[in-house]
């Protein structure tokens, strides 16, 4: 799908805000670039597409969303290659993934001439901010929610749909220590754990700084029903080593499919790399560190790509995971590899930059 065939609307910035921004130190979300694509849902279709400068919008106190929380989300990456042009990284999994939460959440769904017409435009217009320095990128968050102005709940008629994007810099932390939660839970089978719904991140909040009171920098979540299997750590999907194989849990409904998961795991097949996706329990992770077999522990999503951890606290003791030099692992082997795919520094053979 091409964008010369939408009817989308340019309303320009009268001044870029671009000069104002230290590409060199790039906060997370915290700069907006210059436009942001909106279109409404009104009347069983999607209408009034434009692209207009960053700005706040006039929203109703009966505004449905903001009571009943039918409010989605997506985010991915777009990076520049050598020759200045605009990579995304696998969009049309987050126009789907977008699609299955607005299913779940009784919400309109998006065409891909909306959702990819309004992303192609979008970054043509603001390519500039897109950073080129290596491990910079530009974050793309998609997200919708519904604009009835009615109290009563029942799924909303109208939606808003926007684009906006941030420059965000590489994502540098010491590995963080983790905690695994066995009283508060994030989604439970027959819920919205696989859907990218606002709500799954609010009720993560209280649980995650009870953690972080105890030490801890984010969450181990396990199942709903028995706290016996890992489902996910933080808001990423969650991977270990274990006898050098790379195991992670299979997704369910209460696991979100990473694109990044899905990602390293079809990385890390193509390097030979056996890949199991089957139940994870707490006991085969602890007593794995304990005798050695399970060497590595990491987090993987956008934002960070592979992030290894520390320490993985249960109970009150914690188990720390080997320490290992700068590129010796598989998850900085596997975040390397699919980095240099997104930047085009090696051949896109799985055809994932758009
Ligand atoms: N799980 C949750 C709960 C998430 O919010 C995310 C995205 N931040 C992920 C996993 C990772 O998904 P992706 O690789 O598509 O970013």
């Amino acid at each position: 799908m091409t964008t010369d065939v939408l009817q989308i609307e340019l309303r320009k910035a009268e001044r870029s805000r671009i000069q104002e921004v230290d590409f060199n130190n790039l906060p997370f979300g915290k700069h907006f670039s210059d436009h942001m694509f909106v279109a409404d849902f009104i009347d069983g279709e999607w209408t009034s597409q434009m692209i207009v400068p960053f700005d706040n919008f006039t929203l109703s106190p009966a505004l449905s969303s903001l009571h009943y929380g039918q409010s989605i989300f997506e985010g991915m990456k777009a990076f520049k290659n050598e020759a200045g042009e605009v990579r995304l990284f696998r969009p049309y999994e987050n126009f789907k993934r977008m699609n299955e939460s607005a299913k779940r959440m009784c919400m309109a769904t998006l065409t891909e001439d909306v959702f990819m017409g309004g992303l192609e435009a979008l970054l043509r217009v603001d390519a500039d901010w897109v950073p080129s320095s290596p491990e910079s990128s530009l974050y793309v968050r998609p997200y919708m929610f519904a604009t009835d102005t009615y109290l009563g709940v029942a799924p909303s008629k109208t939606y808003r749909f926007c684009i906006f994007t941030c420059p965000v810099g590489a994502y540098y932390s010491k590995p963080p220590k983790l905690k695994i939660e066995t009283e508060y839970i994030r989604s439970a089978p027959g819920g919205v754990g696989f859907a990218k719904c606002a709500g799954n991140y609010a009720g993560s909040m209280y649980p995650t700084l009870l953690a972080q009171q105890q030490g801890y920098d984010q969450l181990i979540w396990t199942d709903a029903r028995e706290h016996k299997y890992i489902e996910e750590s933080g808001t990423m999907n969650i991977m270990f080593v274990i006898d050098g194989k790379l195991v992670t849990p299979a997704t369910s409904d209460s696991i979100l499919k990473g694109v990044t998961r899905d990602s390293l795991l079809q990385i890390a097949r193509s390097m030979g790399i056996e890949v199991e996706e089957r139940l994870v329990s707490i006991d085969e992770v602890l007593t794995g560190i304990e005798s050695g077999r399970l060497t590595e522990a990491f987090g993987a999503g956008t934002a960070v790509g592979a992030s290894p951890y520390a320490l993985i606290g249960y109970n009150g003791k914690d188990y720390m995971l080997p320490e290992y030099g700068p590129t010796d692992s598989v998850a900085v082997k596997l975040r390397d590899q699919m980095n240099a795919i997104r930047t085009g520094q090696v051949e896109d053979t799985f055809g994932w930059v758009h």
